[in-house]
């Protein structure tokens, strides 16, 4: 197993299972296992990079297309209301899986600030 290994590689590997909602050849997205919110998903690069701040220009293309597969994912979850988009970045930022993700959560009223 890589340093860059993780339980989100083995779900685009298809070594564990994941409730997948999107897939295409750089991203894939799937129901968060301890959701936060009625409609919780998480989207991700194919490319491990471990955080946001590990992410290089040459991931201009791919940092856009997260952010569409978002807005994507929210429009055909039904919650076009409303919806956050998180990414956590770092221990501090509340980083738990060390592969870039972005958290897709709707279906409830949103508060701020954040904990
Ligand atoms: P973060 O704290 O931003 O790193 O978020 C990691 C997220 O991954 C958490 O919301 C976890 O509930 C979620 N998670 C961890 N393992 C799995 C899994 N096997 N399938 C789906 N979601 C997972």
């Amino acid at each position: 197993m890589s340093e860059q290994d993780t339980i989100f590689s083995k779900i685009i590997r298809r070594e564990i299972p994941a409730d997948i909602v999107y897939e295409d050849d750089m991203a894939l997205a799937f129901r968060d296992i301890n959701p936060q919110a009625p409609i919780h998903i998480l989207v991700i690069p194919k490319k491990p990079i471990p955080k946001l701040a590990d992410a290089v220009p040459e991931d201009y293309t791919l940092m856009g297309h997260l952010l569409l597969t978002a807005k994507r994912v929210a429009e055909e979850q039904g919650i076009q209301n409303g919806y956050r988009v998180v990414i956590n970045n770092g221990h501090e930022g509340g980083q738990t899986v060390f592969h870039l993700h972005l958290h897709v959560l709707g279906g409830r009223q949103m508060e701020w600030p954040p904990g």
